[in-house]
Protein backbone atom coordinates (compact mmCIF):
# COMPACT_ATOMS: atom_id res chain seq x y z
CA UNK A 1 0.00 0.00 0.00
CA UNK A 2 0.97 3.28 -0.61
CA UNK A 3 0.82 6.17 1.70
CA UNK A 4 0.30 9.70 0.35
CA UNK A 5 2.32 12.70 1.53
CA UNK A 6 0.61 14.23 4.46
CA UNK A 7 -0.33 17.45 2.60
CA UNK A 8 -2.87 15.70 -0.27
CA UNK A 9 -4.90 15.63 2.78
CA UNK A 10 -5.13 19.67 2.58
CA UNK A 11 -7.18 18.91 -0.96
CA UNK A 12 -10.52 20.22 -1.08
CA UNK A 13 -12.74 16.87 -1.18
CA UNK A 14 -13.05 15.26 -4.38
CA UNK A 15 -10.13 17.31 -6.44
CA UNK A 16 -6.94 16.36 -7.35
CA UNK A 17 -3.43 17.87 -7.64
CA UNK A 18 -2.35 18.91 -11.27
CA UNK A 19 0.64 16.61 -10.95
CA UNK A 20 -1.99 13.79 -10.66
CA UNK A 21 -1.43 11.58 -13.69
CA UNK A 22 1.92 13.14 -14.90
CA UNK A 23 3.97 10.81 -13.39
CA UNK A 24 6.13 11.37 -16.52
CA UNK A 25 6.82 14.87 -15.85
CA UNK A 26 7.41 14.81 -11.81
CA UNK A 27 9.63 11.72 -11.14
CA UNK A 28 10.59 10.89 -14.77
CA UNK A 29 13.12 8.34 -15.44
CA UNK A 30 16.08 10.00 -17.04
CA UNK A 31 18.21 11.76 -13.58
CA UNK A 32 18.30 15.12 -15.24
CA UNK A 33 15.37 15.31 -17.65
CA UNK A 34 15.91 18.29 -20.50
CA UNK A 35 14.16 22.10 -19.28
CA UNK A 36 11.26 21.46 -21.44
CA UNK A 37 9.76 19.10 -19.06
CA UNK A 38 10.94 20.25 -16.15
CA UNK A 39 9.16 23.43 -16.79
CA UNK A 40 6.06 21.76 -17.81
CA UNK A 41 6.15 20.12 -14.57
CA UNK A 42 6.32 23.65 -12.81
CA UNK A 43 3.51 25.44 -14.75
CA UNK A 44 1.46 22.65 -13.36
CA UNK A 45 2.63 22.90 -9.80
CA UNK A 46 2.59 27.09 -10.01
CA UNK A 47 -1.67 26.57 -10.29
CA UNK A 48 -1.15 24.12 -7.56
CA UNK A 49 -3.23 24.59 -4.31
CA UNK A 50 -0.96 22.80 -1.64
CA UNK A 51 1.70 23.86 -3.75
CA UNK A 52 3.40 25.31 -0.42
CA UNK A 53 2.72 22.13 1.48
CA UNK A 54 4.29 20.39 -1.27
CA UNK A 55 7.46 22.30 -1.15
CA UNK A 56 8.27 22.25 2.46
CA UNK A 57 7.13 18.13 2.87
CA UNK A 58 9.78 17.73 0.05
CA UNK A 59 12.19 19.75 1.61
CA UNK A 60 11.56 18.59 5.35
CA UNK A 61 11.45 14.60 4.01
CA UNK A 62 14.40 15.59 1.57
CA UNK A 63 12.91 13.98 -1.44
CA UNK A 64 16.24 13.07 -3.69
CA UNK A 65 14.25 13.05 -6.95
CA UNK A 66 11.92 14.83 -9.09
CA UNK A 67 9.60 17.94 -9.03
CA UNK A 68 8.17 18.84 -6.01
CA UNK A 69 5.98 21.75 -4.74
CA UNK A 70 7.74 22.91 -8.83
CA UNK A 71 11.60 22.93 -7.22
CA UNK A 72 14.06 20.49 -8.78
CA UNK A 73 15.94 18.83 -6.33
CA UNK A 74 18.81 21.17 -6.44
CA UNK A 75 16.35 23.85 -6.09
CA UNK A 76 15.26 22.30 -2.89
CA UNK A 77 18.90 21.78 -1.35
CA UNK A 78 19.71 24.32 1.80
CA UNK A 79 21.23 27.48 0.55
CA UNK A 80 25.05 26.81 1.56
CA UNK A 81 26.62 28.24 4.56
CA UNK A 82 27.70 31.37 4.06
CA UNK A 83 31.55 30.71 4.37
CA UNK A 84 33.00 32.38 7.30
CA UNK A 85 36.72 33.02 7.85
CA UNK A 86 38.76 31.40 10.20
CA UNK A 87 38.69 32.11 14.12
CA UNK A 88 42.10 33.45 14.93
CA UNK A 89 43.00 35.31 12.15
CA UNK A 90 42.85 39.08 11.63
CA UNK A 91 40.26 38.75 8.64
CA UNK A 92 38.01 36.85 11.14
CA UNK A 93 38.46 39.62 13.49
CA UNK A 94 36.97 41.89 11.49
CA UNK A 95 34.43 39.77 10.49
CA UNK A 96 33.00 39.55 13.90
CA UNK A 97 33.86 43.16 14.06
CA UNK A 98 31.20 44.12 11.56
CA UNK A 99 28.71 41.46 12.76
CA UNK A 100 29.17 43.13 16.52
CA UNK A 101 30.14 39.77 17.60
CA UNK A 102 31.76 38.67 20.55
CA UNK A 103 35.30 35.67 20.29
CA UNK A 104 37.65 34.87 22.63
CA UNK A 105 39.78 33.34 20.33
CA UNK A 106 39.86 35.96 17.53
CA UNK A 107 40.41 39.16 20.25
CA UNK A 108 43.13 36.89 21.71
CA UNK A 109 44.49 36.61 18.49
CA UNK A 110 44.35 40.64 17.10
CA UNK A 111 46.21 41.31 20.80
CA UNK A 112 48.96 39.21 20.54
CA UNK A 113 49.31 39.95 17.05
CA UNK A 114 49.27 44.15 17.50
CA UNK A 115 51.73 43.60 20.26
CA UNK A 116 53.83 41.47 18.18
CA UNK A 117 53.50 44.52 15.34
CA UNK A 118 54.58 47.26 18.44
CA UNK A 119 57.67 45.42 19.61
CA UNK A 120 58.76 45.13 15.75
CA UNK A 121 58.25 48.71 15.54
CA UNK A 122 59.61 49.84 18.89
CA UNK A 123 62.90 48.08 18.05
CA UNK A 124 63.28 49.84 14.64
CA UNK A 125 62.70 53.39 16.09
CA UNK A 126 65.34 52.35 18.41
CA UNK A 127 67.47 50.88 15.75
CA UNK A 128 66.89 53.68 13.21
CA UNK A 129 66.72 56.86 15.80
CA UNK A 130 67.84 55.87 18.63
CA UNK A 131 64.74 56.74 20.65
CA UNK A 132 62.12 58.85 19.56
CA UNK A 133 58.57 59.86 20.70
CA UNK A 134 57.15 57.39 18.84
CA UNK A 135 59.23 54.88 20.33
CA UNK A 136 58.07 56.41 24.14
CA UNK A 137 54.13 56.06 22.82
CA UNK A 138 54.74 52.30 21.75
CA UNK A 139 56.82 51.41 25.19
CA UNK A 140 53.32 53.09 26.77
CA UNK A 141 51.04 50.88 25.23
CA UNK A 142 53.34 47.70 25.35
CA UNK A 143 53.51 48.34 28.91
CA UNK A 144 57.01 48.96 29.71
CA UNK A 145 59.29 51.00 31.04
CA UNK A 146 59.81 54.16 29.12
CA UNK A 147 63.51 54.19 27.82
CA UNK A 148 65.77 57.66 28.32
CA UNK A 149 66.24 57.82 24.98
CA UNK A 150 63.03 58.03 23.76
CA UNK A 151 61.99 59.85 27.03
CA UNK A 152 64.35 62.60 25.32
CA UNK A 153 63.47 62.88 22.49
CA UNK A 154 59.65 63.30 23.23
CA UNK A 155 61.18 65.99 25.48
CA UNK A 156 62.59 67.40 23.17
CA UNK A 157 59.82 67.29 20.61
CA UNK A 158 57.65 69.25 22.81
CA UNK A 159 59.86 71.86 23.55
CA UNK A 160 59.90 72.88 20.15
CA UNK A 161 55.96 73.16 20.37
CA UNK A 162 55.22 76.09 22.91
CA UNK A 163 51.60 75.21 23.46
CA UNK A 164 52.40 71.20 23.63
CA UNK A 165 54.77 71.83 25.72
CA UNK A 166 52.74 73.51 28.32
CA UNK A 167 50.11 70.74 28.49
CA UNK A 168 53.32 68.02 28.13
CA UNK A 169 54.80 69.81 31.39
CA UNK A 170 51.21 69.58 33.38
CA UNK A 171 50.80 65.53 32.17
CA UNK A 172 54.87 64.88 32.92
S1 LIG B 1 2.82 21.27 -5.97
FE1 LIG B 1 3.23 20.20 -7.84
S2 LIG B 1 4.06 18.24 -7.24
FE2 LIG B 1 3.14 19.14 -5.44
S3 LIG B 1 1.08 18.29 -5.41
FE3 LIG B 1 0.96 20.22 -6.48
S4 LIG B 1 1.21 19.77 -8.62
FE4 LIG B 1 1.88 17.98 -7.47
ZN1 LIG C 1 36.48 34.12 16.08
ZN1 LIG D 1 62.84 53.67 23.86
Amino acid sequence: MITLPPFLRQLPHGTTTPCAGHGDLFVPDHPSPPASVTDEARDLCAACPVRAACADWAISTRQPHGIWGGLTPEERQPPRQRRRPACGTETGWRSHRMLGEDCAICQDAHVERQRAERLVRLEREHREHGGSPTGYRLEVLLGLPTCALCRAARAAYYAGRPRAQRWYRRAA
